[in-house]
Parts: C-alpha cells; sequence; structure tokens
C-alpha cells in the first residue's frame, strides 16, 4: 500500500474485541493470564496493545520492518546511546537539537561516551572526523534551527567503506517526517522521531519513536525499551496515531504555505537572509530535492538589526504563537538564541541572535503573510 493508506490503516485493523475502527486506549497495566505465561500480553511497560499498533505503523510509514514509542523523542533518543559503553565516541551534526547535545555533553560524557560535531553536509569533514571508536553517526537533516540538509546516501556510502567497523547512520527524522523522507530507503540504519511535533501534529503530546530493519539492533533496542522503561501511556499512543492518519494532507499544506512565505520573506526590505531548503538559493537546494519530496514547514530567517530586531518581531505576531516546540497545525514563531537554542550559547552551536525560526501551521497562508508583514513594520 502507499503511504497515503498507510498512513490510515497501518498496524490498525479493526479491534479484536468489538470491532473498534479506532485502536482503543488501552489504559490498563497488567493482563489476565489463561495459564501462568501463557497470555498475549502480561504487563504494560513490555507491552501494550494501543502502543503496539503506533509501532506497526511508524515501522509500515518509515519503509521499516520493527517500531519502538518512547515517553518522549529523548526517550527514545537516550534508548539509541544507551548501546554505547565508555571509549566509544558519537559523531553529530554541528547544529543538532539542543537536547541532543545536552544529553550527549552533559549525560553521556560524563560516563565516558565522547561526542564530537562535524558540518555534515561536507563529506570529506565527516570523513577526517571519523574515529575508530565511532559507533554511531548521528545526523539531522533539515537541522534546527539553520536547515542545513545533509546527503543521507553519500553519507551511507561513506560508512560502508569502513568494513566490519562501520557506525550506525542515525538520521533523527523529526522535522522532514517519514512523509518527506525516508533515511532507511537511503541507507540509514535507524531513525529516530520526535512525534511530539509533525507525526503528532497538533501540539497536544510528547512522544518519541524509532524505526529500524536490523533485527539483532531490534531486540537490544526492544530489551533497553522495556528495561529502562521510559514508555509512553497508551492515551498518548492514541493521540500520535490520530495524528499521523491526516499527515500527509498536513504536510502537503506546511509545505505549500512555507514556501510561500519563504519567497516573500526572501524578497522583503527587511530580511538579510532566508533559510528554507525549498529556495534555490539555499546551499544544499538539490540535494533536498533529490531526497525529499518537499521542503517542509519549517523556515529561518535573519532580520536586519540584530537581536532586538528579532525580539520585536516574534513579540508583534499575532496569528504565529510566540512559543517553543514546531509541527503543529498552528503557526510559532521564536527566537532561537533566547528560547530554543539558550542552553547552547557559548558552545559551537551558539545561533546568530538575530535569527528567527518559523514553524508554518497550516492556516491560510494570506493571514499568514498579513501577520508577518504587520509584525515587520515595527
Ligand atoms: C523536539 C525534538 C527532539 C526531542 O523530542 P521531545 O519529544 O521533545 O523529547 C529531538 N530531535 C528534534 C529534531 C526535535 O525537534
Amino acid at each position: 500500500m502507499r503511504f497515503d493508506t498507510l498512513a490510515i490503516h497501518a498496524g490498525q485493523p479493526p479491534d479484536p474485541a468489538y470491532g473498534a475502527v479506532m485502536t482503543p486506549i488501552y489504559q490498563t497495566s497488567t493482563y489476565a493470564q489463561k495459564r501462568i505465561g501463557e497470555a498475549e500480553y502480561d504487563y504494560a511497560r513490555t507491552a501494550n496493545p494501543t502502543r503496539t499498533a503506533l509501532q506497526a505503523c511508524i515501522a509500515a510509514l518509515e519503509g521499516a520492518k520493527y517500531g519502538l514509542a518512547f515517553a518522549s523523542g529523548m526517550a527514545a533518543i537516550d534508548c539509541v546511546l544507551r548501546l554505547l559503553k565508555p571509549g566509544d565516541h558519537v559523531l553529530a551534526s554541528n547544529d543538532v537539537y539542543g537536547g541532543t547535545y545536552r544529553i550527549l555533553k552533559r549525560v553521556y560524557e560524563a560516563v565516558g561516551v565522547e561526542a564530537s560535531f562535524v558540518e555534515m553536509s561536507d563529506l570529506a569533514a565527516v570523513e577526517a572526523a571519523l574515529r575508530p571508536t565511532t559507533r554511531l553517526v548521528w545526523v539531522e537533516t533539515p537541522t534546527n534551527p539553520l536547515l542545513k540538509i545533509a546527503d543521507i546516501a553519500a553519507l551511507a556510502d561513506v560508512l560502508g567503506r569502513r568494513g566490519a567497523a562501520r557506525p550506525l547512520l542515525v538520521v533523527d527524522n523529526t522535522f522532514a517526517s517519514p512523509y518527506l523522507q525516508q533515511p532507511l530507503a537511503l541507507g540509514a540504519d535507524l531513525v529516530v522521531h520526535s512525534a511530539t511535533k509533525y507525526l503528532g501534529g497538533h501540539s497536544d503530546v510528547v512522544n518519541g519513536l524509532l524505526a529500524l530493519n536490523d533485527g539483532e539492533l531490534f531486540a537490544q533496542l526492544k530489551f533497553l525499551q522495556n528495561a529502562i522503561g521510559a514508555v509512553p501511556a497508551p492515551l498518548d499512543c492514541f493521540l500520535v496515531l490520530r495524528g499521523i492518519k491526516t499527515l500527509h494532507v498536513r504536510m502537503e499544506r506546511h509545505c505549500a504555505n512555507a514556501q510561500r512565505i519563504a519567497e516573500w520573506l526572501a524578497a522583503h526590505p527587511r530580511v538579510e537572509r532566508v533559510l528554507y531548503p525549498g529556495l534555490p538559493s539555499h546551499p544544499q537546494h538539490a540535494i533536498a530535492c533529490r531526497q525529499m519530496r518537499g521542503f517542509g514547514g519549517m523556515i529561518s530567517f535573519v532580520v536586519r538589526g540584530g537581536a532586538e530586531a528579532a525580539r520585536q518581531v516574534a513579540e508583534r505576531t499575532r496569528v504565529f504563537t510566540l512559543a517553543e516546540s514546531l509541527g503543529g497545525v498552528e503557526s510559532l514563531i521564536e527566537v532561537p538564541a533566547a528560547m530554543t537554542h539558550l542552553s547552547v550559547a557559548n558552545s559551537p552551536l551558539a545561533v546568530d541572535p538575530a535569527l528567527i525560526r518559523l514553524s508554518v501551521g497550516i492556516e491560510d497562508v494570506e493571514d499568514l503573510i498579513a501577520d508577518l508583514d504587520q509584525a515587520l513594520r515595527y
């Protein structure tokens, strides 16, 4: 079946108990056993039918054999990092999500796992930064908030040349969603999602997901999922499943609205620079055209007038809500240097204080442009 059909049906046949069309919220911690050890489900940290449906759904959407669900995107990321032992090295994009940077630097470095950061769009730099101890290469594309694009297939080739010492290629696919980009088909080993964003899509749930094909790796991660226990509640799984049913329709509108707004901003006299993979001026526009079905709903731009100008614009919008996070139906605006990326100030990940990030929602694009227009007239 094709993506739009899978988004609605994958992992969700009518419920066996009463034929419920929507997967029920199995709000239970334990399950009756027919005889000792004879039960499909025994304890809800280990497995829950609502979660099973979500795991099967994300696997189908990523073209994967296996899916795993977690209490948050960070819990999913943590589960992957638990594969490492002291002395192992992680090579990550030099503008990874702030929470990923923080867990690598403040949690995992303390237990002897090393991390370094590289420009993932520069293949020679990636090759030079690989160490004999590199176990994971951690890629975001598009990145946050600079919307840089890394060439997943080319990175898979670079790693493939390392034979048995080949590190796992992990792609955080949160910004693109599986509708726009399918990293496993491009050679990645593991896909990570903060389902809090586009998959949930309605700013009403925190959730994380993994998708992969390798059976042995799946067994290790599934063991860790249960052993650590950062699993999502059944209601949260239900909300993500419901969100995913409209993912394809929402993403089309996110992309169309963002393209219009990016082009409008690029022509605005108060805007110095627009970062959007759908603009031909974007340095990796050609790669984005190759590996993505559309360019997504995230735009960053630098406003003339520095930090103060960025603050003025962000506080003056009325349709765009001043808020962190992204990927919901409603448009959001934020200043990364003062908000989402405050924790990486004075680090190599620090961003231009005049940078504004938009999560373009699915409202009428004319209303969104009128709102930005009035906000830029301060
Ligand atoms: C939000 C986000 C995360 C973390 O996910 P949570 O659900 O907030 O824990 C990880 N990666 C990216 C790219 C994100 O945007």
